[in-house]
């Protein structure tokens, strides 16, 4: 995929991760006439086999990238009517605890949807022109910024790549984060929480004789240290199952997974440890295939994303508990903001650090907003049943209006809003 296309600007850019944001902004690059390079570790582009939910200030920093459209075309109806939670009771019958249709300031607009990641990828993966250059297999393990300002990133297989901007798309475990933010302290932690995820046919559902709707819905089955998420994909013919399990005993931060951090798993381990809920529950844990056991990390919030000319988006940048479905779709606004101000000609070299700092300003205390709640709302879901814990009634409480704050945000004020401060501070011109 390689070209020695011009690019509209005088500087050059890489992009370290190939991952759902690294591609998605090499696209949205790519549309503007900006050149950019990637570089990945993997030997291709790659996303796991599993579903992820895109809210609809996700959906809409898609449609600014330009993504929306080749997204919706792989996605049927009942992924897009999968988004509102319904929150039952995990244990017991199912009852239901709280509808989150039912929030009085639930619209339309809210909806959002569920895809299936490869599915993403193939989505995506039409809309990067050869004029950007991929690398793989290549692992960055550091950056330095050269005496002339120029970035040089290593990698491990020996080689080193000079450019100007260097955008960090590396995920948790992010090497380009330590040039941004120093390697001194530890930055992500194990939550204590592990997710076991998996594919379940709906057929086989309703012969063992399941009625929660998770065909149709995207179910939240809550209750005392566990938590399941299930939503339909795959024209509702599969359901997507990660099913959480949280050791309260220990402190977020004092564990620390020393294997990798996704294994195969026993599926005795995931019968055992739901044994004790509902038949719904049950079944679906029952019917996993080929379950894999994910031990969950987050970031403790970064007080910058960005570092002279070193810009962190998506996971790099701000890793959060899955808890409200929010990951990727941060990453995405992030990508959209950067994306929007490297777009005008009034940002040119001279004037790059300014304009990441402009970024900076809006994304860093936004992002880790969305990662403190999606902690919260990990602890919420997992605080109900018994006396002692919570209520339907004071679940409602801790629920009602989590998500407006994540989903109800204009991202085109966030890039109006920065492009007047450079201009208020003389880094654009006041006519643009
Ligand atoms: C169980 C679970 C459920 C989730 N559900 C949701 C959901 O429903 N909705 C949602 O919005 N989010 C969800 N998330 C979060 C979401 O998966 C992430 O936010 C998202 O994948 C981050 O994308 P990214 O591109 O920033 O990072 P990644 O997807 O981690 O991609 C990073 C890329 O960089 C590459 N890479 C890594 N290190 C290097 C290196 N040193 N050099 C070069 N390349 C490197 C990797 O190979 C990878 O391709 C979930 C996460 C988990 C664990």
């Amino acid at each position: 995929m390689s070209n020695p296309n011009p690019s509209t600007k005088d500087f050059r850019i890489a992009i370290v991760g190939g991952g759902m944001c690294g591609i998605a902004c090499a696209v949205a690059l790519a549309r503007k006439g900006i050149r950019a390079e990637v570089f990945e570790s993997a030997p291709k582009f790659d996303e796991v086999g599993a579903g992820v939910g895109l809210g609809p200030n996700a959906l809409r920093a898609l449609r600014g990238l330009g993504i929306l459209d080749a997204v919706l075309a792989l996605t049927d109806e009942a992924q897009k009517t999968a988004r509102q939670m319904l929150y039952v009771s995990g244990p017991g019958a199912h009852e239901e605890v709280y509808d989150y249709n039912n929030s009085s300031v639930f619209t339309e607009a809210d909806n959002g949807i569920g895809i299936y990641r490869p599915a993403f990828l193939k989505a995506v993966m039409p809309l990067l022109p050869d004029s950007t250059a991929a690398h793989f297999n290549k692992r960055c393990t550091s950056i330095s910024t050269l005496e002339s300002g120029v970035q040089c990133i290593r990698f491990a297989d020996g080689t080193t790549h000079e450019t100007d901007l260097v955008i960090g798309a590396d995920g948790i475990k992010s090497m380009t984060r330590a040039a941004v933010v120093g390697t001194e302290k530890k930055i992500f932690q194990f939550t204590n929480s592990v997710a076991y995820r998996g594919l379940v046919p709906m057929d086989t559902l309703r012969q063992e004789g399941v009625t929660s709707a998770v065909d149709k819905r995207l179910l939240n089955f809550v209750g005392i240290d566990k938590h399941i998420i299930a939503f339909p994909i795959k024209s509702g013919k599969m359901v997507n199952v990660v099913a959480f399990a949280t050791d309260n005993s220990v402190s977020v931060g004092s564990v620390e997974v020393t294997g990798p951090w996704v294994e195969a798993v026993p599926h005795q381990e995931l019968l055992d440890k739901f044994q004790d809920w509902g038949h719904d529950v049950t079944a679906m844990i029952k019917y996993m295939k080929t379950p894999s056991k994910w031990f969950i990390h987050a970031l403790s919030p970064l007080e910058t994303f960005v570092r002279g000319k070193i810009a962190l988006v998506g996971d790099a940048a701000h890793a959060m508990p899955p808890h409200l479905g929010s990951g990727v779709g941060q990453g995405f606004e992030d990508v959209y903001l950067l994306c929007e101000l490297l777009g005008p000609s009034s940002t040119k070299l001279s004037n790059l650090e300014s304009v990441l700092k402009a970024y900076d300003t809006i994304r860093q205390p936004r992002a880790n907003m969305v990662l403190e709640r999606s902690f919260r709302a990990g602890v919420v879901c997992e605080s109900f049943g018994k006396p002692g814990y919570m209520t339907p009634s004071e679940m409602e409480g801790h629920l009602a209006g989590i998500w407006e704050p994540i989903w109800r945000h204009d991202l085109e004020g966030d890039y109006a809003t920065a492009v007047s401060t450079l201009k208020a501070d003389g880094v654009f011109p006041a006519v643009n």
